[in-house]
């Protein structure tokens, strides 16, 4: 026999939506369960973002010896331990931890559950040894790896995100299939720790979804850090066992054979909706995850669904600001929902490559007359004493000023677009980015002389010099 619960609100998932929805809920004063089946923090603190973003501190570091010649102090080729390395991801996880641990949460008074949940109706499910009744649901169960059905693939051994961080010795050549965000992060940060290193993408180019004029620079400081590049590279079949291992690709139409020690698959994510009995709550999915209308609730009007398994944008703050959404219109009653004109990503390679709103292709959708506004990091004298001088900033904006995107490839890019962030959520003006007093020397200028740039042909017009010579003469 289970035993009844009857809360207000039930949350599945105990990753980046979830806690902050568990969090959130419980301060409020609700009764809250929060069930999770792995390990409390989901993807993002476990096998994600913070592992991911640990190994690329990591091979900067690397990259750093290697490169300091140009400063004047002498290079070394940098003695990489891969145990090490392993600790100290696990060290960076287990700083964060407590932050989304068990104790935590049940200190703020939410009940948690340490197990799968699935619905046994449209207003019950069944988790461990509880049947649970609430009068919201929110389903926060994530993504996985979508792993591909290329022939072979499941007879030789893999890694995917959630075991890649597990590596404890240097792989001696890394095949990566997929070249999205994840593929490039890992294919660069290996290569940089010594290993040798293959990416196989399947479309024309990597990194599809970012602007190509940007993605270009990535692209070519992949290729000079050595990772050898295969785009428009099908893969064909996957052969052989243990670190003898070989991908088998048609590349415009020849069939090319990439032999290498490990293989890493990073070809997409997929919403985990498998067992949660979805059909018994009357909630719709497709392969690209659970349907929601704006304001995240599901064809069950009782049970919202948020992060990744919501499928559109696989990103923790996305997570994050769905988390918030629910809790302003389930708890406030407020009729809060989702506005994506300015939802930001970084890849976190070096240069790093960021965006937000519009990229200059759905721009030009639009209909609107477009002005797009460049300035490099080249003129950027901070970016020039850290010899980081590769990239650019891109605003797309209209013959008004009104700003649509931005994307940035460069240093501190994911910092540096948040600026944009703030002027597209709040309609700001190029005129409010381009007054700014900034100090110097900073690589922020880069946002601010962007942004003057779309004055400049105004400025400096033949009728301005006119006005300015009469009022010489008269004034
Ligand atoms: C390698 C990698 C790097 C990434 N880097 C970044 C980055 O730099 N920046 C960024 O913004 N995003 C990044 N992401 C994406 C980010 O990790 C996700 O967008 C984020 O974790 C989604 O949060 P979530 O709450 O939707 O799901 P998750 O964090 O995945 O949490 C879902 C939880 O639900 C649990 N669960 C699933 N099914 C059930 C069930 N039936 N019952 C109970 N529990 C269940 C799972 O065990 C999991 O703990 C990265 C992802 C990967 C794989």
């Amino acid at each position: 026999m289970s035993e009844r619960l009857d809360v207000d609100i039930c949350v599945i998932g105990a990753g980046s939506g979830g806690l902050s929805v568990a969090a959130g809920a419980s301060q409020l004063g609700q009764t809250v369960v929060l069930c999770e089946r792995g390990k409390m923090g989901g993807d993002c603190l476990n096998y994600g973002c913070v592992p991911s973003k640990s190994v690329i501190a990591a091979a900067r570091a690397a990259t750093a010896m290697r490169e300091a010649g140009k400063f004047g102090v002498a290079p070394v080729e940098p003695q990489v331990d891969y145990a090490a390395l392993r600790a100290h991801v696990r060290g960076v996880i287990a700083a964060i931890a407590p932050n989304d641990s068990v104790e935590r949460f049940t200190g703020l008074g939410v009940k948690v559950i340490e197990a799968g949940a699935a619905f046994t109706g449209p207003g019950e499910l069944h988790c461990g040894a509880y049947t649970i009744k609430a009068r919201r649901f929110v389903i926060a169960t994530g993504s996985s790896a979508a792993v591909p059905p290329i022939p072979g693939l499941a007879d030789v051994p893999f890694l995917t995100n959630e075991t890649v961080f597990d590596l404890d010795q240097r792989p001696r050549h890394l095949i990566v299939i997929g070249g999205g965000p994840i593929g490039c992060e890992l294919a660069q940060a290996h290569r940089r720790l010594g290993a040798e290193v293959t990416l196989i993408e399947a479309l024309p180019s990597i990194l599809t979804k970012d602007d190509p004029e940007l993605a270009e620079f990535v692209k070519r400081r992949l290729r000079r850090d050595g990772v050898r590049l295969l785009e428009g590279a099908k893969v064909l079949r996957v052969e052989g066992r243990g670190d003898d291992l070989a991908v088998i690709v048609d590349k415009d139409g020849v069939d090319q054979r990439v032999a290498g020690s490990h293989l890493l698959v990073a070809t997409g994510r997929r919403a985990n909706v498998k067992d949660l009995n979805l059909e018994a709550a009357g909630v719709k999915y497709s392969p690209k995850g659970i349907e929601v209308d704006a304001h995240l609730r599901t064809t069950n009007r009782k049970i919202y669904a948020i992060g990744d398994v919501a499928g559109q944008y696989q990103f923790t703050h996305m997570a994050g600001y769905h988390a918030g959404i629910v809790i302003r219109h389930a708890l406030f009653r407020l009729p809060a929902k989702v506005d994506y004109r300015a939802v930001p990503w970084v890849t976190y390679t070096e240069p790093e490559l960021a965006n937000v709103g519009m990229t200059e292709a759905e721009a030009n959708k639009s209909g609107e007359t477009l002005r797009i506004l460049r300035w490099p990091f080249h003129e950027n004298d901070r970016a020039q004493t850290e010899r980081e001088t590769e990239g650019l900033v891109k605003v797309i904006a209209t013959k008004s000023g009104r700003v649509l995107g931005a994307g940035i490839v460069g240093p501190q890019a994911g910092e540096l677009i948040q600026l944009w962030s703030l002027v597209i959520s709040r309609k700001l003006k190029l005129g409010d980015v381009a007054k700014l007093i900034l100090p110097y020397p900073t690589l922020g200028e880069v946002n601010k002389r962007a942004a003057g740039s779309f004055f400049i042909p105004k400025l400096f017009s033949p009728l301005t010099r006119k006005i300015v010579r009469f009022l010489a003469k008269f004034g």
